[in-house]
């Protein structure tokens, strides 16, 4: 299918024109001008079909382009060829999991991530050719599942308000958070002791003139010295010995101090045996999260039965991450690290015979032979620990279930 359609162009032997609707399968996008970005993204969404390959007649290296220039018919002619070997159900998969796979093999390339400034998140991945909103999370879960194996690229701050990566990293006052920041040397006059910044000493030929004593200083190691510099702020003039660091985000404008600035790991991966296996038996097929509950579930059924036979008391927490809403929503990348060392709080905190189960947008865990006065100092315990190791305050809420809420949650779970 060639877009926008030009008559002109000679198309090479084995090749037909086609029209978007056509029907036929598996085609190729064939770019005869170039074009602007929301202009492809229109025409991908249109079609439709993460797999199909495009490329561009011109020289053109962008992301969507699986080729482009003299050769790219080859290119394409490969992919095509590639694709049509792969199984029914992972053509017609909307899975992200598995287009990440049928790409890769398509392609015969890796998921090697690169800086992008077109993106928020500054990385983008070529050989997705921007057909995935949020690749990292689906590669991710093909690493768990050793279909993908992965190296790390880098670590990006990214802003906590839009979650987007282009961020200027400036020295500021620490007062006012201005940048509009200068560096002064301190002079200090041996004879009367007086220190301050450069400035306060009046400039005349042949030295400085103490505002203090009114001494000339001449000599350098001699009558003065510098010992060091301050941080001088131009907008609110207060002085400090080291600038602050803050972020503004080029994105949102939001701007943020660094030490509320969370991070982003990005990887690359690569298509492992397993994967190339799976991509060709059908795919991982449904988005199914792997079910965790199970343990939880005859560990807690066990807990509720010991309680009536013999007395031993449990306990179980729930715990909920109650960030606000627009955080939850905007938080997946994010989320999955922080929970992750939630996570590892919780079992540094608890004892070996504790349980932790992730559930729901939370966790679960089950304290066996601990009473209701034994539960209040480990979650002060979790808390305390919680706010040392997590940067970013995943906002986990703990609540102590009764009996009839745990025998609830065993019916849910
Ligand atoms: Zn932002
Ligand atoms: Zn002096
Ligand atoms: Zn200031």
């Amino acid at each position: 299918m060639l877009f926008p359609r030009d008559d002109n162009i000679t198309i090479p032997d084995g090749w037909t024109k086609s029209g978007i609707d056509s029907g036929d399968w598996p085609f190729t996008i064939v770019m005869t001008t170039p074009l602007a970005d929301p202009l492809i993204d229109r025409l991908l969404k249109r079609v439709n079909d993460p797999l199909v390959p495009l490329i561009s007649l011109l020289p053109d290296d962008r992301d969507w382009f699986d080729a482009s220039g003299p050769g790219c018919w080859e290119q394409a002619l490969a992919i095509t060829e590639r694709l049509e070997k792969l199984p029914e159900q992972i053509r017609n998969s909307a899975n992200p999991e598995d287009i990440i796979l049928a790409r890769l093999h398509s392609r015969d390339a890796d998921m090697t991530a690169s800086y992008n400034t077109t993106q928020p998140g500054m990385v983008s991945y070529a050989a997705l050719g921007g057909r995935l909103d949020a690749p990292a999370e689906a590669a991710n879960k093909l690493v768990q599942r050793d279909c993908l194996s992965r190296s790390f690229f880098d670590r990006l701050h990214i802003c906590p308000q839009c979650r987007g990566s282009a961020l200027n990293v400036r020295e500021e006052c620490h007062a006012c958070r201005s940048p509009q920041i200068d560096e002064q040397a301190i002079v200090h006059h041996f004879r009367c002791g007086y220190e301050g910044l450069e400035k306060t000493f009046k400039r005349s030929d042949g030295g400085l003139q103490c505002p203090q004593c009114n001494d000339m200083l001449r000599h350098i190691g001699l009558d003065y010295d510098k010992p060091g510099s301050a941080i001088e702020c131009q907008s609110c003039n207060s002085i400090n010995d080291t600038p602050a660091i803050g972020f503004v985000c080029m994105g949102c404008r939001a701007w943020h101090d660094a030490a509320q600035m969370p991070v982003r790991d990005w990887f690359s991966y690569k298509m492992t045996p397993a994967g190339t296996r799976t991509l060709l038996a059908g795919g991982v097929g449904e988005l199914a999260p792997p079910d965790r509950s199970d343990t939880f579930k005859l560990i807690l059924q066990q807990a509720l039965q010991h309680e009536t036979a013999f007395q031993t008391p449990f306990q179980v927490l729930r715990g909920v991450f109650a960030g606000d809403a627009a955080t939850q929503t905007h938080n997946l990348r994010l989320a999955s690290r922080t929970e992750d060392l939630v996570m590892d709080v919780l079992r540094s905190a608890l004892r070996p015979v504790d349980t932790v189960t992730r559930h729901d947008n939370g966790v679960l865990i089950l304290l066996p032979h601990m009473d209701r006065e034994g539960i209040e100092p480990v979650i002060a315990e979790i808390e305390q620990r919680m706010s040392e190791v997590v940067r970013t305050d995943p906002g986990l809420r703990l609540d102590i279930l009764s009996r009839r809420e745990a025998e609830q949650l065993l019916e849910e779970l």
